[in-house]
């Protein structure tokens, strides 16, 4: 069924998705343990290709997200996740929702590769 409203949409998969976590979660597990090798050949190469990035997300996790931070693009509170805009600058991050980070990184993948 189509959606007048996008925002109507991303709710109801929102809320699709809390009901049938753990059908979700079993699904990705799935795709990860058939696409394991993939992955860690991906994240070899990544890794050693981009030292710098992995290096940042390991400072960065010392970093929590404060309660009431909301995203620095749209000001969504909800699941907020850790941006680096540079990885050389590691305890430097932006707080931005999963989809505003999304969007983030698919406008600038060909830049830093991640
Ligand atoms: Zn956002
Ligand atoms: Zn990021």
């Amino acid at each position: 069924m189509p959606y007048k409203n996008p925002e109507d949409q991303k709710i109801n998969v929102r809320n699709w998705q809390r009901k049938n976590k753990k059908r979700v979660n079993a699904k990705s597990l799935k795709w990860k343990n058939k696409n394991r090798k993939h992955i860690a050949i991906y994240d070899k190469i990544r890794n050693t290709r981009f030292p710098e990035i992995l290096k940042a997300h390991n400072e960065a996790r010392k970093i929590i997200i404060p309660k009431e931070s909301i995203c620095e693009i749209c000001g969504c509170p909800d699941r907020l996740e850790k941006h680096h805009s540079d990885y050389s600058k590691p305890l430097e991050v932006k707080f931005l929702c999963k989809d505003c980070h999304m969007r983030l990184h698919k406008s600038k993948e060909f830049e830093n590769g991640r």
